[in-house]
């Protein structure tokens, strides 16, 4: 994919005379208030994977056990964050890089955010994981095939862009690309929604992200 200048330098500031301060609060000492491992829990495949379907269980889940979760999900932040944002490649590059930067923001609090995007590039979401500490970022593979994601057609978009009346869909008129090692692949055709869930839950457990 071709990246303009501005996308490519869009992690710096504009101006001048911007300086970054911490936090005068340790990132251990929040951690440790929480009662978890702060991180951000990066969703991504094609429409209709499941992305939407596991983050939402998984907030509710944590939610549930006391753990503070939050979910950024799909449509949501295009309604305000990103309303001036479209589906050119430049534009979901930008509609990620802002997500990403409210995840960090988010992990900075103290929170587990789960985010729910196709997020089709590559880099933009290697950008994503380079804007969060070692062991802050998540990748999860919401891996199933284009037939299936289409036999699903949740919200009737793939008939819609079949139809040609959504340009630049993800699979069909546009790219998705699937990492290379996310630290998880959860492939929802061959699974329930309960044991995809359970797999990203163990792996938080596993990891010690979040208490047994
Ligand atoms: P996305 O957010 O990736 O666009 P959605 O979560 O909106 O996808 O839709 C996924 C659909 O697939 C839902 O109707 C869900 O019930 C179904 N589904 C079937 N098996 C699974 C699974 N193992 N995990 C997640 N969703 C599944």
């Amino acid at each position: 994919m071709m990246k303009n200048k501005e996308t490519i330098s869009a992690q710096q500031p504009k101006s001048e005379n911007i300086a970054w301060s911490d936090s005068l609060v340790a990132a251990e000492l929040r951690a440790g208030l929480m009662g978890h491992k702060p991180v951000t829990v990066w969703f991504t495949g094609l429409s209709g994977a499941g992305k939407s379907t596991i983050a939402r269980a998984c907030e509710v889940t944590l939610v549930k056990r006391g753990v503070k979760a939050f979910i950024l999900d799909g449509d949501n932040v295009r309604h305000g964050l990103n309303s001036n944002l479209g589906f050119s490649p430049e534009d979901r590059t930008e509609n990620i890089r802002r997500i990403g930067e409210v995840c960090k923001l988010f992990t900075d609090a103290g929170l587990i955010v789960f985010s729910a995007f196709i997020s089709p590039y590559k880099s933009d979401r290697n950008l994503v994981r380079e804007r969060h500490p070692a062991g802050g970022f998540i990748e999860v593979y919401v891996d199933a095939s284009l037939e299936v994601c289409e036999s699903r057609d949740v919200k009737g978009l793939y008939r819609k862009a079949r139809a040609g009346e959504i340009p630049e869909f993800t699979g069909i008129s546009a790219p998705y690309e699937a990492p290379d090692a996310p630290e998880l692949r959860i492939k929802t055709g061959e699974k329930t929604v309960a044991e995809s869930v359970a797999e990203v839950i163990g792996y938080l457990e596993a990891n010690k992200y979040i208490p047994v």
